[in-house]
């Protein structure tokens, strides 16, 4: 049978996503004590979202990371729309934000790879990588009876671990849920969510190469409306990202 240890925290963040990783290291550069558990061992390896927004840079900037996002990034002004062939209209993006007058195409592995080594750096040993939260209940009264009030079980998940199903109780005075749009600690919790379900069908790939688009300014953002379907493409450093929106048959 497997053996399980009790270990405690102030705050537990559940999910090692932008969301998660950007919490934790705020909180780490306020010295509170944190952890997160991530039930992946292994980077994603697509790049998913792309475009960072000055609110976000302002955030990296917090981090002390934002000068190695925009190196590493690319610079986009402002973003075009074609349809027949023919360029119908451009929207700029330099005046929303004048002292950061472009969005920073990044992909998203590589900030979650830039936020966990902040981490790393912040809070050695906080980002807890192969760890699923399986369970957690709020504990009443918990502090008359010397407990933290969030008692948590994580389970070692099966890839990468050396000893997989063996389980980690926490105690936390907080626990936080990151962990993405099937979130466990949010359906546990009773919070209820509104969600519109779209028919469309949408398409992203990763390319190495950049199709060919001829005449498209190389800080701009195509977006190409050939009926019916939309698509545009998101150039970073390396490679490009190309997405495809597929109205449903209505
Ligand atoms: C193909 C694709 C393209 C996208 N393109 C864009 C885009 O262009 N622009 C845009 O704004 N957004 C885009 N998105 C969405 C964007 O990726 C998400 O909004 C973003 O990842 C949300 O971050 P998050 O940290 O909140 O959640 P997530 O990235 O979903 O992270 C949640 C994390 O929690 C972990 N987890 C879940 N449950 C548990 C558990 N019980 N225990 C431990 N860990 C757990 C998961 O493994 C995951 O790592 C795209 C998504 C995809 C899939």
């Amino acid at each position: 049978m497997a053996a399980s240890t009790v270990r405690s925290c102030d705050v537990l963040i559940t999910g090692g996503g932008p969301t998660g990783l950007v919490l934790a290291c705020l909180l780490a550069m306020e010295g509170v004590d944190v952890v997160l558990l991530e039930r992946r061992t292994q980077p994603r390896g697509h790049s998913r979202a792309i475009g960072l927004h000055p609110p976000a840079l302002a955030v990296l900037e917090r981090l002390g990371l934002a000068s190695t996002a925009v190196n590493e990034g690319a610079r986009v002004h402002a973003g075009a729309a074609y349809s027949r062939g023919r360029r119908q209209g451009a929207l700029s993006f330099e005046r929303a934000w004048p002292e950061t007058p472009f969005v920073l195409t990044l992909p998203q592995n590589r900030t979650e790879a830039l936020l966990s080594e902040r981490l790393e750096q912040l809070a050695p040993g906080a980002l807890q990588s192969g760890w699923e939260l399986t369970e957690f209940t709020e504990v009443p009264n918990g502090e008359q009876q010397g407990r933290q009030p969030i008692q948590a079980t994580a389970r070692a998940t099966n890839s990468g671990s050396p000893d997989p199903g063996v389980e980690t109780h926490w105690e936390a005075e907080i626990l936080n849920g990151a962990d993405g749009p099937h979130s466990l600690v949010r359906r546990m919790s009773g919070i209820s969510v509104q969600a519109k379900v779209v028919d469309d069908t949408y398409i992203m790939g990763d390319f190495a190469q950049p199709p060919p688009i001829p005449n498209i300014a190389k800080r701009q953002r195509p977006f190409f409306w050939n009926q019916p379907v939309l698509w545009s493409r998101f150039r970073y450093p390396d490679g490009c990202a190309v997405g495809w929106r597929i109205p449903a048959q209505r």
